[in-house]
């Protein structure tokens, strides 16, 4: 039985705007101290900062001012790299749950009613380029997901819900374009805003998550709606730019907000190599009403594309309630 909004079951944390107000980590691995500690590092150097300003706003509205959560204590860092899930078994668990009646897990891999079968945990250590680029079941979960948390600049490849199987994805919503064409519908994209309708699959009720998503959105004050409408587009059959991966926008999944608000990673990157300066426009109220439907957000990511949010209820749990 699904309750309509206003679920307390989901306990975002508190929005944090200020470093005493940091919640203390949980669970840190010691075994991962030491990328921690670099991590911190490269924060005390000069790496951080660049929260955004809040350019764009509407004129006659109030600007609204992106939640940054200042980080010098370095517990942030400490959060993200702490695991947060717990261990491999949640893991499957929640990929289970994300995906109901979509696959079952025999042994180390996953196994589809087609007969397509997926390894879990291929055993390998792999580099972030390789977590992106190779990644087995098990990596998807390689950086926790930090729902609810403010808005800070993520550490040095720090992309959490970046890393997706592609054999997975096709399994789940359409191995082509008329596959996933097949199970797309129209909807109303924040009609009092003059959003349009958006095509975005009804596979594990993503329609239905979308239009709660819509319906919240509604009810911010209207100095947020300027990022809500127009939407740069859902469903899109194509390869993430720059790479032959398969965007979740192929699988009527993912949802872009106003370009005219956003910062995407790849404009800014220069030559490659070397640091990549977090920018972001989009407001934390926003970003939380997305997460509380299952939405992940692509300004979570060190390699940042702030307009953009994904299905992935398997790294917030308990979403689908909501
Ligand atoms: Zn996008």
């Amino acid at each position: 039985m699904r309750r309509k909004c206003r679920a307390p079951a989901l306990a975002f944390a508190p929005t944090v705007t200020s470093a005493s107000a940091i919640a203390p980590a949980r669970g840190f691995a010691v075994s991962r101290a030491f990328a921690a500690a670099v991590g911190f590092a490269a924060v005390l150097t000069g790496l951080w900062p660049l929260a955004a300003s809040a350019q764009g706003s509407q004129p006659g509205s109030a600007p609204v001012r992106p939640v940054t959560e200042p980080v010098t204590s370095g517990f942030n860092i400490f959060r993200r790299l702490a695991g947060g899930s717990g261990g491999a078994e949640a893991n499957k668990a929640a990929l289970l749950a994300a995906y109901p009646g979509a696959f079952r897990f025999e042994g180390n891999h996953a196994v589809f009613p087609s007969g397509t079968r997926i390894v879990w945990d291929d055993g390998r250590t792999k580099s972030p380029d390789q977590l992106l680029t190779d990644p087995d079941l098990e990596d998807m979960f390689h950086y926790p997901y930090p729902a609810g948390a403010g808005i800070s600049p993520p550490g040095r490849d720090q992309d959490p819900g970046r890393i997706r199987n592609d054999t997975f994805f096709r399994a789940l919503y359409g191995a082509s374009e008329g596959d996933v064409r097949s199970t797309l519908v129209a909807v109303p994209w924040v009609p009092s805003l003059g959003g349009g309708r958006l095509m975005v699959t009804r596979r594990f009720g993503v329609d239905r998550q979308l239009s709660r998503v819509s319906a919240e959105l509604e009810r911010l004050p209207p100095q947020f709606h300027t990022f809500l409408v127009p939407s740069a587009g859902t469903f899109n059959w194509r390869a993430i730019a720059g790479t032959n991966r398969m965007s979740v926008h192929s699988f009527g999944a993912a949802i872009d907000i106003n370009t005219r608000h956003t910062n995407y990673w790849r404009w800014d990157a220069g030559n490659g190599g070397g640091t990549l300066p977090y920018k972001n426009k989009i407001p934390l109220e926003v970003v939380k009403i997305f997460e509380k439907y299952c939405f992940v957000w692509g300004g979570r990511w060190y390699h940042y594309d702030t307009m953009h949010f994904e299905y992935r209820p398997e790294l917030l749990p308990d979403c689908r309630r909501n």
